[in-house]
């Protein structure tokens, strides 16, 4: 059993598109994708909410009758409340992402941990939203972290990276990623964030249709969904 409760440091400084089988086994109190034959995806969205950038995703989403998932970050949420309202309302799930986007790895448990009860605190106080669903930033989190936030919250982490945050790559190249990995029940990582835009302008639209032409339809993560598949894949060890 590796120390921590995250993805081997190997999976995210190179990260891969794919996440392998293995990664999912290991961690397998997570959720990684869902395991079904129907075919749903479940898209989500971290970082935001973001003033211009999350109300466009909302758009895009609705003219698929598309529902996702969105991880926002604590200290967003304050600034731009309405938006977080507006995902609410159009039927979308929303995540606890942290309050100030620590590195799990570099902070202290205790400060991290205070950090998630913060964004939690906000999320209530400001949208009236009870999440049960937590995605830690970079996917790093200690394991006496996760530990604890795991008594209340679902850890939610994803199968199929875009890899809309790496400058390297074109809207073209995450259109074409996650096409080829998308399968029935995986969960899919973009960003509604400055740093993603260029590419997630290109590639969303296209995704949609893409995928939507395939049969696919778009799904947010249900909380008590997760938690039972999660259970599942548990005792499946
Ligand atoms: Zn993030």
């Amino acid at each position: 059993m590796p120390n921590k409760y995250s993805v081997d440091k190997r999976f995210f400084s190179m990260y891969l598109n794919k996440i392998p089988g293995i990664v999912h086994r290991i961690y397998g109190a997570y959720l990684w994708r869902y395991n079904t034959q129907s075919p749903d995806l479940y898209l989500t969205f971290d970082d935001g909410p973001h003033p211009e950038i999350t109300p466009w995703v909302l758009d895009q989403l609705k003219e698929f009758n598309a529902r996702a998932t969105f991880f926002v970050v604590g200290k967003n949420v304050q600034q731009y409340p309405e938006i977080v309202h507006r995902a609410i309302d159009e039927g979308h799930s929303i995540g606890n992402h942290s309050y100030s986007h620590l590195n799990g790895w570099d902070t202290d448990s205790s400060v991290y941990l205070k950090d998630f009860l913060r964004a939690q605190r906000s999320l209530v106080e400001y949208t009236g939203y009870h999440t049960r669903l937590f995605r830690p930033p970079y996917g790093k989190v200690k394991r006496d972290a996760a530990k604890r936030i795991m008594r209340t919250h679902k850890m939610v982490m994803m199968d199929v990276i875009s890899g809309d945050f790496d400058l390297n790559n074109t809207g073209k190249d995450c259109q074409r990623i996650v096409i080829q990995h998308a399968k029935p029940g995986s969960i899919i990582l973009l960003h509604d964030s400055d740093k993603a835009w260029d590419r997630l302008e290109y590639a969303l639209p296209r995704l949609l249709r893409d995928l939507t032409a395939k049969g696919f339809q778009f799904l947010p993560i249900g909380e008590a969904r997760a938690k039972a598949q999660a259970a599942r894949l548990a005792s499946s060890q």
